[in-house]
């Protein structure tokens, strides 16, 4: 039984209007809305380098399909029928982006009832510690809706350590419940709101701040940096964690060139990895860039780091249709059966505890 560790189901109503940039959130859900337009936004926009139109096109594609169970089934098709996926739900109520339509409880309760029609899948529940109440809102979803995990996403304005997260966290550790981190810099999703209040959030880093003029993009990886979770992992050593993506591409592109970078987070995750025995990571979105496979092959024959390491894909956040097959078929073919095996079926077992 293959298992993807990292996918998301969570709908168009579940994102606040300022979630992408430039507007588009708004023009993309128009009736105008045409792929046409895209192409024709992608030529005209100086600052895009790559596919970011048609990847934002693609989000709102599929964040339209009407139902969680719609956008599951789009992924369920390139991996065997019983194939269990891991799905992150997303509160994203505090990022300061604007308002979400649909209240948080009931894209968690549409996840728990696939569940229930789609027993593959394993909903983990995200909780941002700025919401009131989000212990009981954390119970609730375990011990009536079926939840199986918790997701962690710092980038929208928070730390791992933060001390509201602390009653979850030794919740899941006594329940047995894993954790799933983004933990990428950079991201496009990041806290919106003023330069102030953000400063305010940062001054509670473990980390170095870096250059306090810099973007709001750049300050925000703070809150993601692998580091971070040093004082949680401590805290809590029977609460395993998933650092997810590796570091990410970013990372891994420098790392080629400079691997011998202390401050590379595929380093930095690597080294948390033998030191704290409940860390892990997955390769999700990063492996969507075939030009990572050679190296992950080659880190696969670490015996200590192997062991840590997860499939996941991140499922619709990557670019095109043609990546979840990637991840299903390209991957598995280029690393063997063996190694597949050991990140997509062995590995998650001991993480999910399903064994
Ligand atoms: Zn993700």
């Amino acid at each position: 039984m293959i298992y993807n560790c990292h996918i998301h189901t969570f709908r168009d109503v579940d994102v606040p209007v300022k979630f992408l940039p430039f507007g588009l959130v708004r023009l993309l859900a128009s009736q105008s809305f045409s792929r046409t337009l895209i192409k024709l936004l992608n030529h005209i926009n100086p600052f895009s380098s790559n596919d970011l139109f048609d990847r934002y096109a693609r989000f709102v594609q599929m964040g339209k399909l009407g139902s969680q169970r719609r956008i599951l089934d789009e992924c369920k098709k390139y991996y065997p029928e019983d194939t269990r996926f891991v799905v992150l739900a997303m509160d994203l109520a505090y990022m300061e982006a604007g308002g979400v339509p649909r209240p948080y409880a009931n894209q968690l309760r549409e996840l728990s009832e696939m569940k229930r029609t789609c027993p593959q899948v394993i909903p983990f529940i995200h909780i941002d510690p700025r919401r009131p109440e989000c212990f009981d809102l954390f119970r609730q979803s375990v011990e009536e809706w079926g939840f199986e995990g918790l997701k962690i996403y710092p980038p929208i304005g928070y730390f791992p350590h933060d001390e509201r997260l602390y009653p979850i966290y030794d919740y899941c550790q006594e329940h047995s419940l894993p954790v799933i981190t983004h933990c990428s810099p950079y991201n496009p999703v990041h806290f919106r709101g003023s330069r102030k209040t953000l400063m305010r959030l940062l001054s509670d880093s473990l980390v170095e701040l870096g250059d306090p003029q810099a973007s709001k993009k750049i300050l925000c990886s703070t809150f993601s940096h692998p580091a971070n979770w040093e004082k949680v992992a401590t805290d809590f050593p029977r609460l395993r964690i998933s650092l997810a993506h590796f570091g990410s591409g970013y990372w891994w592109s420098r790392y080629l060139d400079n691997p011998g970078d202390q401050g590379n987070w595929l380093t930095i995750i690597r080294k948390m990895i033998s030191k704290h025995d409940n860390i892990y990571t997955d390769v999700s979105f990063t492996m969507s860039d075939t030009g990572f496979f050679s190296l992950l092959k080659v880190l696969l024959t670490n015996d200590q780091l192997r062991k840590r390491v997860l499939f996941g894909s991140d499922f619709y956040m990557v670019e095109t249709e043609a990546t979840e097959r990637r991840f299903g078929l390209d991957l598995r073919a280029f690393i063997g059966e063996e190694n597949f095996h050991t990140i997509a079926t062995e590995n998650p077992m001991q993480f999910l505890d399903k064994q």
